[in-house]
């Protein structure tokens, strides 16, 4: 089994702050964001590449990159 690749920072979208405007959706090319299960916009950290666009084509800060401690 192929080892999974270690991130060093990672995204996470805040649903409080999400107005489902899809930006973060049509930026993304690996299927990254996903709507769940109770109709909010996710980050499915498996397929994210941790490339940033989501994160810059928010209009409403809604996704934020955070450290993750080693
Ligand atoms: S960081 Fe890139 S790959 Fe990850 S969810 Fe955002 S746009 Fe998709
Ligand atoms: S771009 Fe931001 S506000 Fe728009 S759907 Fe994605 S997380 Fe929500």
């Amino acid at each position: 089994m192929a080892e999974k690749k270690k991130f060093k920072f990672s995204y996470v979208l805040n649903v409080a702050k999400c107005m489902a405007c899809a930006a973060c959706e049509l930026e993304c090319n690996f299927n990254g964001i996903y709507i769940d299960d109770t109709a909010n916009y996710a980050i499915n950290l498996d397929n994210c590449t941790r490339c940033g666009k989501c994160f810059r084509a928010c209009p409403s800060g809604a996704i934020s990159k955070i450290e993750i401690a080693a």
